[in-house]
């Protein structure tokens, strides 16, 4: 996602679960990588029913009372975790 669409929200739904959430594009990208709104559809995988097929991904500009009202889901952190992995020789 490029810095013209900083501005904007992004609207990600799972149309099996009918739950719909909204996002900081900045903070998509930097999770997901510098890429369209189109790959963020393909990439995301719902979190309740881990399905991708249902996903479907905008991007949008918010106004007065509906910028208000509008509830985003934030990054918070990304772990990096450590996994061991061992070998017989
Ligand atoms: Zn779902």
């Amino acid at each position: 996602m490029h810095a013209h669409e900083a501005g904007q929200i992004a609207r990600i739904s799972c149309g099996h679960c009918h739950i719909t959430r909204h996002y900081k594009p900045i903070e998509l990208r930097e999770v997901i990588g510098n890429v369209s709104i189109e790959q963020v559809r393909e990439k995301v995988r719902c979190q309740v029913c881990g399905k991708r097929e249902w996903m479907s991904a905008e991007l949008f500009h918010a106004y007065g009372q509906e910028l208000v009202t509008i509830r985003f889901r934030r990054l918070k952190e990304i772990r990096w975790e450590r996994r061991v992995i061992w070998r017989d020789e």
